[in-house]
């Protein structure tokens, strides 16, 4: 039961990183012909980004594919597997809004590009970084399918690591940008967990 249980939890992962792979694909393909007038990249910022990438994707990569590291194995239980393949579902969802919603002004990084505009609609009308949530509830999800407290853990620092190193310089980037109308724009929302932080 337990053995089954811990395959059906890895295959709704790698459901999980191929649906994240096909949301995503257009909106990077375009991004690549659209020009940038400001870019901010800078060595914190990719650090975040590859903490991200091996927290999320190639741990547990790894982890689905070998079993590695097998010495921090736990049982999993039906409710866990639930548990994750619902946040796993309510992440994509939120995903694939905020780049609908961000359209030509969606960035891998910290950028601003020509024409960029304020979006303030949809699930940016009550949190600031709602792409940043669905990436949260990626982690956690992730911590309900498989099995294992380094692989779990590791998609929380992951994640942990590229929110804290980008935030507040995103938020800077926006506000020089923007100026008052990011700042009411900050007045009016929070930044990842709507009414809380
Ligand atoms: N932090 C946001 C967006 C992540 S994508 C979220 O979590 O949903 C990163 C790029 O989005 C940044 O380079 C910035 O240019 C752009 N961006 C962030 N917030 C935005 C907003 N409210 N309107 C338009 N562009 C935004």
């Amino acid at each position: 039961m337990s053995l089954s249980l811990a395959l059906l939890g890895k295959i709704i992962w790698v459901l999980g990183v191929v649906a994240w792979y096909f949301i995503r694909r257009p909106f990077a393909r375009r991004a690549k012909r659209l020009r940038v007038v400001s870019d901010q990249r800078s060595m914190r910022d990719r650090f975040g980004l590859a903490a991200a990438i091996i927290g999320l994707a190639i741990i547990p990569g790894i982890y689905v594919f070998t079993g590695f590291p097998l010495s921090a194995d736990y049982l999993l239980s039906p409710l866990s597997v639930v548990i994750g393949a619902a946040l796993y579902v309510a992440a994509m969802w939120i995903f694939r809004r905020t780049h609908k919603e961000l359209g030509k002004n969606w960035s891998i990084s910290l950028e601003i590009r020509e024409k960029h505009e304020l979006i303030s609609a949809g699930p940016y009308a009550l949190i600031r970084h709602p792409m940043y949530t669905s990436f949260l509830l990626m982690a956690l999800g992730q911590a309900f399918l498989l099995a294992n407290w380094f692989v779990g853990l590791a998609g929380l620092v992951g994640f942990a690591i590229l929110f804290f190193l980008r935030v507040d310089k995103e938020e800077q980037m926006m506000l020089e940008f923007f100026g008052p109308q990011y700042r009411d724009y900050m007045n009016r929302t929070k930044r990842i967990i709507p009414y809380l932080y």
